[in-house]
């Protein structure tokens, strides 16, 4: 059992659901990952992307670790008939040095996520049934908590552009959103808080990320003006390694702190908890299971912090699209993040998956079950049909 081909294209992806709106040219690579499985004629071809917010990573990807992964020898796991994933893994790492993590993580969690899809596909079950199995969890969710991720400042008309986005949120049976802030002013920031809460049931429905934007001194101006304001969670607050003044932070704001989206590796997820502040019983981990040199490198991470005495339930992957739902179910994680609206062509939900009162359920097909999503299949045809 081999990958005989590897394929990436780049694609450009905004954050606006009108892509005109300038999104500062982020892309993100698709790859399909060919094995020499043959069912019905066709091989089994598992699919991934580089999730969102990283750019693409063709060059990586095809000049170091497809390479590897098309010229190792068979991928058969240990029962003999299915594909391992982690032995895919071990093959991409050949020769990788400990730390200097840059965004090789990224190009190595996109191959990894199609080949985790290949595998349950192989498996012929759905991913999260596949992993959950994997690692020894008898029971995965059958359906996921979730959220409406957006709220992105738009250049015009931005307060009644962002009251009719969380309204529809809310139509879609979204209960809990989050939005951007780090405005240009404290005050912007307050009164997109006001306009989005107003939409929801209370401010405790609405997430606050301020993108890793805030210097140490307007982080903690934010902290003191955002903490009597009730919220969800208050995500992203300075520079990712800015360790200090994020437990600075932490002992002014009372209310759940969400971190983690910037860093990836089980290093820096050791980093960040036991220095920036965190409190395990209240606040969220955002690691993206695929920037974090993927699944099967997650899966440590959960494992690790879990043992330190974090609950799974802060576990809240950041992403927004259905692969996080696959690894929310399996790793019983608080829930997953969804982009109604941005990143086309993975924003929405495949047809067939229901949100209601803030939960969906999981798509049934075999591995990820990108094919329901009708613009992701068309984008991932176009490397192999
Ligand atoms: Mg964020």
């Amino acid at each position: 059992m081999r990958i005989v081909d590897v394929r990436e294209r780049t694609i450009p992806i905004s954050r606006y659901a009108d892509s005109t709106i300038p999104s500062g040219g982020l892309t993100t690579s698709l790859v399909a990952v060919v094995t020499d499985v043959i069912r019905s004629g066709r091989p089994i071809v598992g699919y991934g992307f580089a999730s969102i917010g990283r750019f693409g990573q063709g060059g990586l990807i095809r000049e170091r670790f497809a390479p590897r992964l098309i010229a190792t020898g068979t991928l058969i796991d240990d029962a003999g008939s299915g594909l391992d994933p982690l032995r895919a893994w071990s093959a991409m790492m050949q020769g990788e040095k400990p730390g200097g993590h840059g965004e090789r993580c990224v190009a190595v969690g996109t191959l990894d996520m199609a080949i985790w899809d290949a595998a349950a596909k192989i498996g012929d079950k759905p991913l999260h049934q596949y992993l959950a199995e994997h690692i020894g969890n008898a029971a995965p969710m059958s359906r996921v908590r979730v959220y409406a991720g957006g709220g992105y400042r738009h250049p015009e008309n931005d307060l009644s552009r962002l009251s009719d986005e969380i309204h529809r949120f809310t139509d879609l049976g979204f209960t809990h959103a989050k939005i951007k802030i780090s405005s240009p002013s404290l005050t912007e920031d307050l009164q997109r808080i006001e306009t989005a809460a107003s939409q929801l049931a209370d401010p405790s429905h609405l997430a606050v990320d301020a993108m890793n934007a805030y210097c140490p001194d307007d982080a903690l101006k934010a902290a003191h003006s955002l903490a009597p304001l009730g919220l969800w969670w208050f995500e992203d607050i300075c520079d990712p390694l800015d360790f200090e003044t994020h437990s600075r932070v932490a002992t002014v704001y009372p209310g759940s702190i969400a971190a983690g989206e910037a860093l990836f590796s089980r290093a820096e997820a050791r980093l960040v908890d036991r220095y920036a502040g965190l409190r395990r019983p209240q606040d969220i981990l955002l690691f993206d299971p695929v920037h974090c040199y993927g699944l099967t490198h997650y899966c440590e991470i959960v494992a690790d912090l879990t043992e330190r005495g974090w609950p799974r339930s802060a576990f809240w992957p950041h992403g927004g699209h259905v692969f996080g739902l696959h690894v929310a179910a399996a790793l019983d994680l608080g829930g997953a993040e969804i982009n109604p609206f941005a990143f086309a062509p993975f924003h929405g939900v495949a047809s067939g998956l229901t949100i209601a009162d803030g939960f969906i359920d999981l798509p049934q097909v075999p591995g990820i079950g990108f094919e329901l999503h009708d613009e992701v299949r068309r984008e991932f045809h176009r490397l192999f049909d």
